[in-house]
């Protein structure tokens, strides 16, 4: 659901009520049931909706909040050529850049792995891409 389901929702309950609001219920008494009932009805399937929609609303803050801290994150990194590459730790070894395309896709910081065979042939554990003769530094 989004926020048109929800307008459109809510509009038939107002036409509703005021179909309701014409209704002689002393001489009309089956109408006016049917009309009570078809509010409830619709107020019911109304809120579900609102309810989809907060929870969409509260994931995509979720969402926000997490690509906020991807964009602090990455700046603390060291980019070198088009890769990016964690701080030199204290023994200076050398090191695989994070896989560029889950910083392209902004899934994470997943460092790159030494592969078998030739040097610099290296993968991620997460998207699973694999990367030949990658650079270290
Ligand atoms: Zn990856």
């Amino acid at each position: 659901m989004d926020v048109s389901a929800v307008i459109s929702g809510i509009s038939t309950s107002l036409t509703i009520v005021k179909t309701i609001k014409d209704i002689d219920k002393n001489f009309d008494a089956a109408q006016y049931k049917l009309q009570i009932a078809e509010l409830i009805g619709n107020l019911a399937e109304t809120k579900i909706a609102m309810v989809e929609l907060a929870d969409t609303l509260a994931a995509q803050e979720v969402e926000i909040d997490r690509l906020k801290q991807f964009a602090v994150d990455i700046d603390k990194l060291r980019k070198y050529g088009d890769n990016f590459y964690p701080n030199p730790n204290e023994q200076g070894l050398r090191q695989f850049p994070y896989c560029p395309h889950c910083i392209d896709k902004k899934s994470g910081f997943f460092q790159l792995h030494r592969d078998d065979g030739p040097r610099g042939n290296c993968s991620c554990r997460n998207c699973k891409s694999k990367f030949i003769a990658m650079n270290m530094i």
